[in-house]
């Protein structure tokens, strides 16, 4: 189980996060909303460990891993998707697969990710950065597929794609929980991420303004916390 417990976090003398709860447990799908600059980016970073918190801890099932790096994180079962992709965008497919890959497991990676998602297939010598957004995106996807990550953290990873490669991207994201890896997503597509989760938690001005089943949250209340924060 991933836990963030009393979690302060901000940069330099901003404080973005206060005192922030939230479980990630096991094999859940949680949904992580809140309106712009509520503090959602920053609260992923810190659990990814790209961000030292000021205060509070990071446990990973009840171990401290607070102010751990991100590849000690990612040891742990972390993986973090970040906005805007996160692909070598000068190296090829398959490159980027193999350094996404766990030692040894290269080749079965990579056959693993063109199972899950065959356009990459089709595209495997081809450099990353002159493919569309959405092949980007899938590229970007199947680094949380052959990590075989316990904990897999997403930042609008369906941002500016074409429906329907967001119906691909949700799909692929139920393949992840089928799986059995947790997912902690930030979406802006609140319809698609509410039927997708078990639990939600509303982040407003870097508080926990709501923490529940999806069906606890009052749909009005919601917008309202979006709208009277834009
Ligand atoms: P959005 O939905 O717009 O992406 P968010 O909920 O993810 O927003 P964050 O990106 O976590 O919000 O930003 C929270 C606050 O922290 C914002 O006020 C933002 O300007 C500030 N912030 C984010 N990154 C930095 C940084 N590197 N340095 C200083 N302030 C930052």
């Amino acid at each position: 189980m991933l836990v963030l417990r009393d979690l302060t976090a901000g940069y330099g003398a901003t404080t973005v996060l206060r005192k922030v709860n939230l479980i990630v447990p096991p094999g859940s799908v949680v949904a992580l909303l809140g309106p712009n600059g509520a503090g959602k980016t920053t609260l992923l970073r810190a659990a990814s460990g790209l961000l030292t918190p000021k205060s509070g801890s990071v446990l990973i099932d009840g171990h401290d891993v607070t102010g751990a790096d991100p590849d000690r994180l990612m040891r742990r079962g972390v993986c973090h998707i970040p906005e805007g992709r996160g692909v070598f965008r000068s190296l090829t497919v398959r490159e980027n697969l193999v350094t996404f890959s766990r030692p040894g497991e290269e080749e079965k990676a990579i056959s693993s990710a063109v199972e899950a998602f065959p356009r990459l297939g089709e595209r495997i010598n081809q450099v990353a950065g002159t493919m569309s957004g959405g092949e980007q995106q899938m590229l970007a996807l199947a680094r949380a597929y052959v990590q075989k990550p316990r904990f897999v953290l997403l930042d609008e990873v369906s941002m500016g794609l074409a429906p329907k490669i967001v119906d691909e991207v949700f799909e692929f994201l139920a393949l992840l929980a089928n799986r059995g890896a947790a997912l902690l997503l930030v979406e802006q597509y609140v319809a698609r991420a509410l039927d997708v989760a078990d639990y939600v938690y509303l982040l407003n001005k870097g508080e926990v303004a709501f923490a529940g089943e999806p069906d606890e949250l009052d749909a009005d209340a919601l917008a309202e916390q979006y709208v009277g924060s834009a």
